[in-house]
């Protein structure tokens, strides 16, 4: 049996086939993957696909004689989808597709997504961003979120969902797309030196206070 991540397979509740979630980034795939991403699953009998919440695809229930052959055979590196690391980044369409967009979400997930993706943490860390107020990312309940106004970006910290909610603060604001990257870097080194082991950042920020983290994340 293989531990959760060899193989960049996750094992079944039936403790017997495993799950794969290729790296699609902000779920922007091309029909090419998709098409192959349906082939494979076809081919070695997945028993379902499940599109994620952050837009991936999860192909489940493959025999772990098969994964060797599904990863190569996809072309498309695995994802991080468990361990105490940064996920996948879940963006909304912003100034790219959708008319209401204020910023531009894409460029500055896959910009996040390029950057951190898989970077390993003291505890799990979910990204978001949104192109306007509406923040379709969910940007209020992820450990780092942003949502973009016409100056710029609004940096919101420590928001997480999962069995004790936390609604993300704001942070920083009018921000560009440099400036909310530097707050970014900044955010992750204050984790990684503050957070304990399995601990999300919001409740480091309570722990420690927040007079020290806005301390640690200002610009120069
Ligand atoms: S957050 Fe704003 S820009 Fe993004 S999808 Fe929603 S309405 Fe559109």
């Amino acid at each position: 049996m293989l531990k959760d991540g060899e193989k960049g397979a996750i094992l079944q509740r039936d403790k017997e086939t495993y799950a794969v979630v290729p790296h699609t980034p902000l779920g922007i795939v091309t029909p090419a993957q998709l098409r192959k991403i349906a082939d494979v699953a076809e081919k070695y009998q997945a028993k379902a696909l499940k599109l994620t919440s952050v837009g991936r695809v999860a192909m489940v229930g493959f025999k772990e004689e098969d994964l060797d052959a599904v990863w190569s055979e996809l072309g498309i590196s695995p994802g991080a989808a468990v361990g105490l690391c940064v996920r996948s980044v879940k963006a909304c369409p912003g100034t790219t597709f959708c008319r209401l967009g204020q910023q531009d979400a894409v460029g500055l997930g896959l910009e996040l997504d390029k950057r951190y993706h898989g970077l390993e943490l003291p505890g799990k860390f979910k990204i978001g961003v949104a192109g306007c107020p509406n923040q379709c990312a969910e940007t209020s309940v992820k450990d780092l979120g942003f949502f973009g106004k016409a100056k710029g970006w609004t940096v919101l910290v420590g928001g997480n969902a999962a069995s004790k909610p936390r609604l993300g603060e704001a942070v920083a604001d009018s921000l560009s797309d440099a400036q909310a990257l530097a707050v970014a870097d900044k955010v992750l080194d204050f984790f990684k030196e503050n957070g304990k082991k399995g601990e999300r950042i919001g409740r480091t920020i309570d722990r420690l206070g927040a007079d020290l983290f806005q301390k640690a994340i200002m610009l120069d």
